[in-house]
């Protein structure tokens, strides 16, 4: 795209724009630390009760890398 207008110049800018915006994941995953993660279950809660978990994969959905289902982070939230 040539840019020799002021006006081609801010349309090439608001396309720029969209394809970053689109290509950027809106949420990214943390580290342990950031998410106080601990191997071991805290007043009774643990990985496997709380939301985020991802049972198939040992996974979170917050927390990057693998998690142990007996685990415990800040974001702990409770499974319905
Ligand atoms: S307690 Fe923390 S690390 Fe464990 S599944 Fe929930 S959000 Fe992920």
């Amino acid at each position: 795209m040539k840019v020799t207008t002021r006006r081609s110049f801010f349309q090439y800018m608001a396309i720029l724009g969209l394809v970053t915006f689109s290509a950027t994941p809106l949420f990214a995953k943390g580290t342990k630390e950031k998410y106080l993660y601990q191997e071991s279950p805290k007043d009774g809660n643990k990985c496997s009760m709380c939301m985020h978990f991802i049972a198939k994969t040992n996974k979170c959905k917050l927390v990057k890398g693998s998690i142990s289902p007996e685990g415990w982070c800040a974001s702990f939230f409770k499974k319905p």
